[in-house]
């Protein structure tokens, strides 16, 4: 017996393969590319991305895109499939893998702007004729119990993801404050975790149908009030109870952009594969990765936990030109950028290279 676990012991910290360095997706979101941006873009994606290390982009489209299914949904500007063909092509070269965004629920409008969904079809909205001009909201969502707005939906998901020849998309599902509300007559008096939770797994299992995996933004998941994270990154509105009641083969994306907060672990520990998500502020971002990896490291024996930790997604809420410019300047000057969100971008990367460095000299690692 002794023997037997004194080998057990002596067969290594780790699984054989897992290397808690070595970051397994590392990815960039993009929102606010335009049609007439595509091409310099394009030269992003195919020089700066694998430099950098980047094996993922999240490209969010939404309803700006020319649909053969739904035409009236296309929203200008919008991308032609030969556009989306292009991109898929300039990731295909760069070994970066593409995953379509598209805002499901809520992030119907924003500001003063109402989203497609609900100028084309404004019977699908929770609140349809309240809140005029978008006013006292923060932005509008369908109503996810009406009978006729799956249809469209599932249309639009299939038709991004057959264009995108993806195998994930990610819908969304943040910052979803307008959710079964007393005034919509199918949603009144319903448990917003149970609603929120049913959304989730009536996209998953449309997109599982297709191959296809869920990614999500997880704020909706977490307690904002028990957590101290706030109304944004967390919930107040009740919805948290939905991590135990979503499916767990999603890929849940827990972006903070102020603070490294524990949340990866929690999600990994409730066996969802995760990613951190860091937007403008660099040394949070290289703490969420230094932490991310250290977790990754200190259960790397744990052939269920560690793995969940997939690695980071850096996130742009800005135009990619002006991304991509300010990137190529600071490359060029060795000074800091002069956009936040690509100063983060350029020190997460180096983190996660120098994580994946460190790994490979590390003691022991020729065991791998
Ligand atoms: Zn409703």
């Amino acid at each position: 017996m002794i023997l037997a676990l004194g080998s057990l012991l002596a067969v290594g910290a780790e699984p054989a393969g897992f290397r808690a360095g070595d970051l397994p997706v590392r990815a960039a979101m993009f929102n606010g590319v335009s049609p007439a941006a595509l091409g310099p873009f394009l030269d992003f994606v195919r020089e700066d991305l694998p430099r950098e290390g980047v094996n993922t982009l999240v490209f969010q489209i939404d309803y700006n895109y020319r649909f053969r299914s739904r035409p009236e949904m296309a929203a200008a500007p919008a991308f032609t499939e030969a556009q989306i063909k292009s991109l898929v092509q300039a990731c295909r070269a760069a070994g970066v893998k593409l995953i379509p965004l598209v805002n499901c629920l809520g992030h119907q409008s924003w500001a003063g702007t109402t989203h497609q969904l609900l100028t084309a079809h404004p019977e699908f909205d929770e609140t349809p004729g309240l809140f005029p001009g978008n006013k006292d909201i923060y932005c509008r969502s369908y109503c996810p119990n009406h009978p006729g707005v799956h249809a469209v939906v599932f249309d639009l998901l299939a038709e991004v993801a057959a264009a995108f020849e993806a195998d994930a998309v990610h819908v969304g599902m943040d910052e979803v404050f307008l959710l079964g509300e007393e005034t919509c007559p199918r949603c009144a008096g319903r448990d917003k975790a149970e609603l929120f939770a049913q959304e989730v797994r009536t996209l998953h299992d449309f997109l599982a149908s297709k191959g296809l995996r869920l990614w999500l933004w997880g704020d909706r998941l977490l307690d904002g009030r028990t957590t101290g994270l706030g109304k944004w990154e967390g919930s107040y509105n009740g919805t948290a109870r939905a991590i135990d009641l979503v499916p767990k083969d999603i890929v849940v994306c827990d972006w903070h952009y102020d603070s490294a907060a524990p949340t990866p672990a929690y999600f990994a520990l409730k066996g969802f594969d995760v990613v951190i998500c860091p937007y403008h502020r660099p040394a949070v971002g290289v703490a969420e990765v230094d932490d991310l990896v250290r977790v990754r490291s200190d259960n790397a024996v744990n052939t269920s936990l560690a793995p969940r930790l997939l690695g980071v997604m850096t996130t742009n809420w800005g135009q990619s030109d002006r991304f991509a410019a300010a990137y190529r300047a600071a490359k060029a000057s060795g000074a800091k950028a002069e956009l936040p969100a690509v100063e983060t971008f350029i020190r997460v990367f180096e983190r996660v290279r120098g994580a994946r460095a460190a790994d490979e000299a590390a003691p022991g690692a020729d065991k791998h």
